[in-house]
């Protein structure tokens, strides 16, 4: 930053869903009095619920994908770096482009898939976490002549409760659409108790007993150790073979973060709830990269939709302060979530994952109206923000 610039200095560091929403409503309510820095080392950025439609061949790559140019035509200054370290006590980051000083800091910097830290998962199994392996996994489902497939959680936490549900009743209803799931098994194996246990055993049943109407075998309590050619390996010593393999992989937070003076356990930002503050004044955290324990003992779930409430918490808070107002409108832990189940019918749970002693969510089963709602909640998306 310049010294002679007297606008408020407010760096958002990653671009992704959380990051998006927090520069653009930090650059719009901030107007003249902010200066709104985006760092984000990605040129382009991938819509992460979309891909399980790419999975299945029903999106482009390039119809959920977005470069960051709207972002700069609202007034945010977008530098494509990447992050190599965050020091809240001199109030600096650096980049791989140089550093910068901030008034305020909003961490956005995410959850990374970490497919190495499962042995043989890169080798031997697919998953649609990122837009190449999802393609990868399109391509060979596409060329899949039938057998036996398996989903597997391979450890918590991971982003999105529901995704692991929904690739294995998207692959269901694929292989019904191809005539080929009379010569196929599905089965789920997760370390979980329950299908999306955050939100209560009666949604967790609710969504187990969908996954038996379409006929896939859930085992749950399960926990991989590795995967082989043709064979998962669990820590109790047990097997299952398979002729494709989707293992949805393990998670860490972003290095930079866990290297840094905000990380807490496991290297994940401990935040207050309400506020999304670190424990250093001015340095907030977002989205995946924070641990949000609720009521009932779990973390808050690693979803877009609450980086995206947060994000308009955060920045509507800051843009607050820098006018002298210190009145702050905390984020209330409301989300929702549909659960795409193939056959253009989804499911939605809504609730308040806040609440005391347990969240409170209830879930509407599938129909086709809450799938039309997914696909206008993506369009809205990739219209609105970048
Ligand atoms: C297959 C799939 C399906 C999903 N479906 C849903 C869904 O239906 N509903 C839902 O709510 N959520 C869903 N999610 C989860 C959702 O995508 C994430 O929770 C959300 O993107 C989190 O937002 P974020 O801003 O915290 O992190 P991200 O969106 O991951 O953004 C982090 C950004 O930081 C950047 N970054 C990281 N490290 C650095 C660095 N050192 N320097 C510079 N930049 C860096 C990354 O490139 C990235 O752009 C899904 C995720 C996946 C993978």
């Amino acid at each position: 930053m310049t010294t002679n610039d007297s606008r408020t200095a407010v760096v958002v560091l990653g671009g992704g869903i959380g990051g998006q929403v927090a520069a653009t409503v930090l650059a719009k309510k901030l107007g003249p009095m902010g200066r709104v820095v985006l760092v984000e080392r990605l040129p382009q950025f991938v819509f992460a619920p979309s891909l399980l439609w790419l999975m299945t061949g029903d999106r482009q790559p390039e119809a959920i994908t977005r470069g960051y140019a709207k972002l700069a035509r609202r007034g945010v200054e977008v530098r494509h770096a990447g992050v190599t370290g965050i020091d809240p006590e001199s109030s600096r980051v650096e980049t791989t482009e140089g550093a910068i000083a901030f008034d305020y800091l909003v961490v956005a910097l995410g959850a990374v898939a970490a497919p190495g830290m499962l042995p043989g998962l890169e080798e031997f199994a697919h998953h649609p976490y990122d837009l190449p392996h999802a393609e990868r996994l399109r391509d060979t489902l596409a060329g899949f002549g039938g057998g036996r497939v398996v989903v597997a959680i391979a450890s918590l936490p991971y982003r999105c409760p529901a995704a692991p549900y929904e690739t294995a009743l998207l692959i269901d209803g694929h292989l019904r659409r191809r005539g080929l799931r009379d010569r196929s098994s599905v089965t789920m194996y997760t370390p979980e108790p329950l299908p999306m246990p955050v939100a209560g055993p009666y949604i967790g049943h609710m969504v187990a007993a969908e996954l038996a109407r379409h006929d896939i075998r859930f085992h749950a309590k399960v926990q991989l150790e590795r995967v082989e050619a043709g064979r998962l390996r669990f820590a109790d010593g047990a097997t299952a073979e398979f002729d494709l393999a989707v293992v949805i992989p393990p998670h860490r937070p972003a290095e930079v973060v866990a290297a840094s003076p905000l990380a807490g356990p496991g290297g994940w930002v401990p935040v207050d709830r309400a506020t999304l503050r670190t424990r250093h004044t001015n340095v907030y955290a977002i989205g995946d990269i924070t641990a949000i324990p609720l009521e009932n003992g779990m973390l808050l779930p690693k979803a877009g939709v609450f980086a995206h409430g947060e994000a308009e918490a955060v920045a509507g808070n800051i843009a607050r302060r820098v006018r002298g107002d210190l009145r702050e409108k905390p984020f209330d832990g409301h989300g929702l979530c549909f659960l795409e189940i193939g056959g253009g019918r989804a499911g939605l749970a809504r609730g308040n994952f806040y609440a005391s002693p347990v969240p409170q969510v209830t879930m509407y089963s599938p129909r086709r109206p809450w799938h039309a709602g997914k696909v206008a909640f993506e369009k809205y998306w990739l219209n609105r923000w970048l």
